[in-house]
């Protein structure tokens, strides 16, 4: 039988795959525990505080986090809705599919979380500032929205060179 996720590795702007909105899971098994555990080592590999399942190339609606680094506090998050979002701030944020560019995003700075863990139970977090900030951002990347399309004009400018590396490195590895 063909393995459900394959060819997990981290994916760099422009690959198609960050734009497709990711589905739903349903089966949570030893398959779904072994790919959380390949994306927590490619997060701490690349120094991420998250990373979404497309960001692997796996088009399924499951994140994993960790803000402090300590192995102890990553958590994988699957089929999360957010709920209760409120207050609004600015802030730099990066992107593993997305080296070098950095870009002033505005996002709520509350935020309730509702989710499954790993064995499908229903779980719920509430989260603030940072917290809440990766929420959003890997709530995008489920729906195959990048930092880009929120970005200003003046990270426009100032990113336009770096992305344009990106663009030219993705067709040349092709
Ligand atoms: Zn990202």
């Amino acid at each position: 039988m063909k393995p459900r996720f394959e060819d997990v590795r981290i994916r760099h702007y422009p690959d198609p795959v960050l734009r497709k909105k990711a589905v739903g899971v349903t089966q949570f098994d030893a398959e779904l525990a072994d790919l959380a555990d390949q994306m927590f080592a490619i997060m701490a590999e690349n120094k991420g505080v998250g990373l979404a399942a497309p960001q692997v190339g796996q088009l399924i609606r499951m994140f994993v986090m960790n803000p402090t680094g300590e192995p102890e506090s990553g958590i994988a998050l699957i089929n999360p809705e957010l709920h209760d979002v409120s207050g609004a701030e600015e802030a730099e944020e990066g992107c593993l599919s997305l080296p070098g560019i950095h870009i002033q995003v505005r996002r709520a700075t509350e935020a309730r979380l509702t989710f499954q863990d790993l064995t499908g139970a229903a779980q719920e977090l509430e989260g603030v500032d940072l917290i809440a900030r990766i929420w959003q951002h890997e709530l995008d990347h489920l729906n195959g929205v990048l930092i880009l399309d929120r970005m200003g004009p003046s990270d426009r400018i100032a990113t336009r060179k770096t992305l344009q590396a990106l663009e030219e490195g993705y067709r040349t590895r092709k």
